[in-house]
């Protein structure tokens, strides 16, 4: 792999130094790409948006009942191969859901849940019995999932898990204590990725699917202050007893796991909070020119334009550097490739995925503070939908690894990936610090 990378494609972290030749913008979405975007913005627009309402009371029926006609619709288990019952597309077409996705408040948290960390794990590290009894159920939304590292004394640092999975006498099953925090999907799920460690140890840190039933239950909904169409709850494992089948991968591969699949959550979420960027700029636009004081639209104001267009801007941004990773992921996943390839090529791009979760987190923030501001005093009112955008918008910068924990992650595996000889950078100091020394060269 890294003699055919060297040959043809940019390595993740050397847009630092590397001349470009391709990048990716939507310019360059296929036909299919954008009829699956269309399909999604229709089903956005005109299911589940009439539908957050009554999601924000909590009727999960109701989130299931969207789940399914995801499902339905192939929205679920589109990246997902044919053989596990998904549509076998690339990762951009993903991306491109997720984007519209975006634009459905609380609900893409459920989606995102369903569909990434909730179902990749299994993908990517299960046993093949795993794969194909659960992926069929989850892509169709006949069964909900959901991903469960955190802990109450554990979120940053989640290899400091206190769950514990313990193996039986006869080597037949495993048991599990413990309790998980702040689960998406955690109140209606049917199935929990749970990470635990074996016997209490810390290199034995694992991850499991664990069914739900009364020893593996969730506690009550927390009281949030935003996306609040989406369910979050504790999930307490007391002595809940799951077949030894049931373990993802081997004893020991949970921060594998943990880590890989967060990576497919950071370039997803850029994707989503991006969709989210670009409805908030059309609804304040809307208003921008619909809303008059001293006989004009208030858009026609300097300082009004100003925000609108430091809106644009930034959500250009976004969009920019969401696709820019997203074609090189699948430049570099190729056709025909195999599961472990494509997370391969998702890891080579750590460090793009880790600064889109930043960037783009940061510039919905920035949008949806500015709408609230377009809207005055009916932006501080929840009849109009800044309000809820503003409280939707901040938990972006908190899941997924916080922006401080990928503020630090980006240098860090910079720093690894330089040192390991796999940037371009140290040869490039050099051939600076030559150039510096030698000034007649
Ligand atoms: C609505 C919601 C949904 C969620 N969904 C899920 C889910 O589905 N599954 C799941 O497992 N978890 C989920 N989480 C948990 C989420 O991932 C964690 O809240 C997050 O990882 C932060 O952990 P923490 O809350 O314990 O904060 P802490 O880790 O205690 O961090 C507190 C503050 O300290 C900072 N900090 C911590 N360590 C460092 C450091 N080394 N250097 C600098 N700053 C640092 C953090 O950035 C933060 O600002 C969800 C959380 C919420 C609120």
């Amino acid at each position: 792999m890294d003699t055919q990378m060297e040959k043809e494609y940019m390595k993740g972290g050397e847009f630092l130094i590397a001349d470009t030749t391709e990048i990716f913008t939507p310019e360059d979405f296929t036909e299919e790409q954008r009829m699956i975007g269309e399909t999604t913005r229709e089903f956005v627009d005109n299911e589940i948006q009439p539908q957050l309402p009554a999601l924000e009371k909590h009727a999960w029926e109701i989130a299931r009942e969207l789940v399914k006609k995801g499902g339905d619709l192939g929205l679920l288990g589109a990246t997902i191969p044919e053989e596990y019952g998904g549509l076998g597309l690339d990762q951009t077409t993903g991306v491109v859901i997720a984007e519209y996705i975006g634009r459905a408040g609380g609900f893409g948290t459920t989606f995102g849940a369903q569909t990434s960390i909730g179902l990749l794990p299994i993908l990517y590290f299960g046993s093949e019995e795993l794969k194909k009894y659960w992926i069929p159920k989850i892509i169709s939304g006949e069964t909900i999932t959901a991903y469960c590292l955190t802990e109450a004394g554990s979120g940053s640092d989640a290899l400091g898990a206190k769950t514990v999975a313990r193996l039986t006498e006869d080597g037949q099953h495993y048991v599990l204590n413990g309790e998980k925090m702040f689960i998406s999907n955690g109140s209606f799920a049917d199935v929990y990725i749970v990470f635990a460690k074996v016997d209490g140890e810390k290199e034995k840190f694992s991850a499991f699917v664990v069914e739900r039933s009364d020893n593996c239950r969730p506690g009550s909904e927390e009281h949030k202050m935003g996306i609040k169409s989406s369910s979050t709850t504790p999930l307490i494992l007391s002595d809940a007893k799951i077949p030894a089948t049931n373990l993802i991968g081997n004893v020991g591969d949970g921060a594998k796991i943990a880590f890989n699949i967060l990576n497919v959550g950071r370039f997803k979420l850029g994707a989503s909070v991006t969709g989210g960027a670009k409805l908030a700029l059309a609804e304040a636009l809307k208003y921008a020119n619909e809303r008059q004081q001293f006989g004009k639209s208030i858009s026609s104001f300097g300082a009004i334009k100003h925000k609108l267009a430091e809106m644009a801007i930034r959500t250009w941004v976004a969009e920019s550097i969401t696709y820019r990773t997203v074609g090189m992921i699948d430049a570099l996943i190729g056709d025909g490739a195999d599961n472990t390839k494509k997370l391969q090529s998702i890891e080579e791009y750590a460090v793009e995925s880790s600064i889109n979760k930043v960037a783009c987190s940061e510039a919905l923030d920035y949008v949806v503070d500015e709408m609230v501001q377009i809207y005055g005093g009916y932006g501080y009112s929840a009849d109009y939908p800044a309000e809820k955008a503003y409280r939707d918008s901040r938990i972006n910068r908190i899941f997924e690894g916080t922006n401080e924990i990928n503020r630090l992650l980006i240098p860090g595996q910079m720093m690894k990936r330089a040192m390991k000889g796999k940037l371009g950078i140290i040869p490039a100091a050099k051939a600076l610090q030559d150039e510096i020394l030698n000034p007649q060269m």
